[in-house]
């Protein structure tokens, strides 16, 4: 399998240079020559077979033979060795639970699969470099990463002790919770914190001019580790096969029918429904997509006006998806052949306030006693609408974190505490270790000089 770049003005290049070089030299995103296609055959025996051996077979064409069979094997069974239940809350809308993993966000999946990749491509190029009789162990890459909470904790926990990749992760002092600063300063080894004394866009604008530097270009191997790269972004694709799979056995009938699977998928950088349409497009039954947005609603304008138009972010209480330019956009319109009739017939998009996002919050707890995280609340109440135009649809959605990661906007809307989970209880006893670094680049760049 071969990746060609979305800018058209790079050479193409298989999966281990995209995943080592995350965006391609002209910045364009990568995308790969042919989508694969499972047989109805194929389709048929997925139903029932084991979340390990699923997820090689999904990822193996992507990976094109960059890794060896064995080793994508043990790849795939620890990338997904947690739970991802389906779970009914209405008569019409089930919850995707994707917090069961090891920094309680659906962001694990694609940073354990990455760093594996990443690992496994360094300790391959170090066997090469001793083939040749050089001695060099200098990493193959150092990954640079802005986090507004969520993204760094998977990152920092997925690298963890990977050799030959360092970890830098850059986050706004004071505006993560607890639990995600824990998750991010604890790791140590590998993993660095900077504590940024700035906001996020602070942190995301030092790590744009970084990858632009020559300096730092010249002494570092940088990559990012968003959903850009593709070693992160396609892995996601994995829990709407695992969906599907309990879709089938909930609802089918006794002749084997069962209703569409529609998705609600909560958005930012469109990274997530992009992976969604992905399977499908490789011949998954899914049914239709729909983008759950806060109020930074570009593709929600856009799938209405058919103008594209940028906006600075906003600040909202689903913080991971105030995203004024989502980077995967690009990557959907390309799966549809650019074509804005297919678009419209595949996405729906909502925009969801604040306010209704809390409320949701509120109303769900009381009348289903199911506890959504914001994101997880702005596609609840997108799939509201949606079946309010659909009446007989049954919809999916999206819970991409868990409700303990954003105490503040749950708990006053449940009006009770949440329990923290004894996976992250550990955390507590920890000990913060970070870089406190002044917001601007060159206080980073002497840093990274030093
Ligand atoms: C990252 C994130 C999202 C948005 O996912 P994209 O792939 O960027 O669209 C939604 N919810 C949570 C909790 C996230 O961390």
């Amino acid at each position: 399998m071969q990746y060609y770049s979305l800018g058209k003005q790079s050479p193409n290049v298989n999966f281990k240079t995209a995943a080592i070089t995350g965006q391609a030299p002209d910045k364009g995103l990568y995308f790969p020559m042919e989508i694969p296609k499972f047989t109805a055959a194929q389709i048929e025996r997925f139903k029932t077979l084991d979340k390990a051996t699923l997820a090689f077979e999904v990822m193996k064409p992507y990976v094109g033979g960059t890794i060896d069979d064995i080793s994508l094997q043990e790849i795939c069974a620890e990338t997904i060795n947690f739970d991802f239940p389906l779970v009914p809350i209405t008569e019409h809308i089930a919850s995707l639970e994707l917090f069961h993993g090891p920094t309680l966000a659906f962001k694990d999946v694609g940073a354990r699969f990455m760093s594996r990749c990443l690992g496994y491509f360094s300790q391959q190029e170090k066997a090469a470099s001793k083939l040749e009789g050089s001695n060099i162990s200098s990493p193959i890459t150092t990954v640079l990463v802005a986090t507004s909470g969520d993204t760094g904790g998977a990152v920092a926990n997925g690298f963890l002790g990977v050799e030959g990749v360092n970890v830098i992760i850059l986050y706004p002092k004071g505006k993560v919770s607890l639990i995600q600063e824990l998750q991010l300063t604890t790791c140590g080894q590998n993993i660095t914190a900077l504590e940024v004394d700035g906001s996020f866009d602070d942190c995301q604008a030092i790590v744009k001019e970084a990858f632009m530097d020559g300096d730092l270009n010249q002494q570092y191997n940088l990559t990012s580790a968003n959903s850009i790269n593709v070693a992160r972004w396609l892995p996601q694709q994995l829990y709407y096969f695992f969906a599907w799979q309990q879709w089938v056995q909930l609802n089918q009938d006794e002749q084997g029918n069962y209703p569409a699977m529609n998705i609600v998928v909560p958005s930012g950088n469109f990274g997530n429904i992009c992976a969604g349409m992905m399977a499908k497009a490789s011949g998954l039954p899914l049914g239709h997509f729909v983008a759950a947005c806060n109020a930074n609603d570009v593709v929600t304008r856009f799938l209405a006006t058919e103008q594209y138009e940028i906006h600075q972010s906003v600040a909202t209480v689903s913080n991971a998806m105030d995203v004024g330019n989502p980077s995967n956009f690009v990557r959907i319109m390309e799966i549809l052949q650019n074509n804005f009739i297919h678009l419209t017939n595949a996405l729906t998009s909502y925009s969801i306030n604040d306010a209704t996002t809390t409320s949701t919050i509120a109303r769900v707890y009381k009348t289903h006693n199911y506890t959504l995280d914001p994101h997880g609340a702005v596609a609840f109440a997108a799939a509201e609408i949606y079946l309010s135009k659909n009446n007989f649809a049954k919809v999916v959605i999206l819970e991409t974190a868990h409700p303990v990661k954003f105490p503040e906007v749950v708990e006053e809307a449940i009006g009770e505490k949440i329990a923290i989970p004894n996976s992250v209880q550990f955390l507590l006893d920890k000990q913060k270790v970070s870089i406190p670094l002044a917001a601007n680049y060159a206080a980073f760049k002497q840093w990274m000089l030093r």
